[in-house]
């Protein structure tokens, strides 16, 4: 049988700097880099991704549109016109920062009032850099908790969990789907 095909919206959310535009590159293009490049208002990446859902759930080929804003999460009404219609979204947090985790909230508030409830993860980033961290894994989860979302301490640089982050998304987007259509 072939692949059921579905076309995603995810967004990327967070504070400046938490690594956005780097997991969006390791994902896709698998490669880091070190210098900081500015995302200019909205920068979308098509990905291709075959879900292996196991047995007599069949294989979906998704095509996710991977939407990548630069911005801070007090945002203008044009800004929020990027949120609308996003199927899911990836909040980041920088392990370095703490204010990046106390953030999370308000971003997460923001794209429920602008998209409804849609699945959610809260990437906890720069887990390379282990001595430089300013919180740590309790405080994620603590975080987490209170917003019924899970979490993963992702990190760009080395690759940790950044494929498995973008299936953990896709993945509730398929089940949020699939009810939808009432199956
Ligand atoms: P954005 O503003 O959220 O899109 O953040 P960027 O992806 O541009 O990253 C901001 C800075 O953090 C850049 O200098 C990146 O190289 C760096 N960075 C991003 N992710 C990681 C990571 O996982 N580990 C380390 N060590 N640096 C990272
Ligand atoms: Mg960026």
């Amino acid at each position: 049988m072939a692949p059921l095909q579905l076309a995603k919206k995810i967004c990327l959310l967070g504070d400046l700097a938490v690594g956005k535009t780097s997991l969006v590159r390791r994902f896709v293009i698998d490669k880091f880099e070190d210098t900081y490049l500015t995302t200019i208002g909205v920068k979308i990446t098509k990905k291709e991704l075959l879900l292996n859902l196991g047995k007599p759930e069949p294989q979906v080929a998704m095509k996710l549109m991977l939407w990548d804003i630069a911005g801070h999460h007090t945002f203008s009404n044009v800004k929020t016109a990027y949120y609308r219609g996003s199927d899911g979204a990836l909040i980041v947090c920088d392990l370095t920062r703490q204010v990046t985790l106390a953030n999370v909230a308000e971003w997460c508030r923001t794209l429920k009032q602008v998209s409804g409830d849609r699945p959610m993860i809260l990437l906890a980033n720069k887990s390379d850099l282990t001595k430089q961290f300013q919180y740590g894994q309790e405080e994620v989860e603590a975080t987490c908790k209170k917003l019924g979302i899970t979490y993963l301490l992702t990190s760009a640089k080395s690759g940790k969990n950044v494929e498995l982050a973008f299936r953990m998304l896709s993945k509730l987007i398929v089940n949020d789907h699939n009810e939808s259509m009432g199956k």
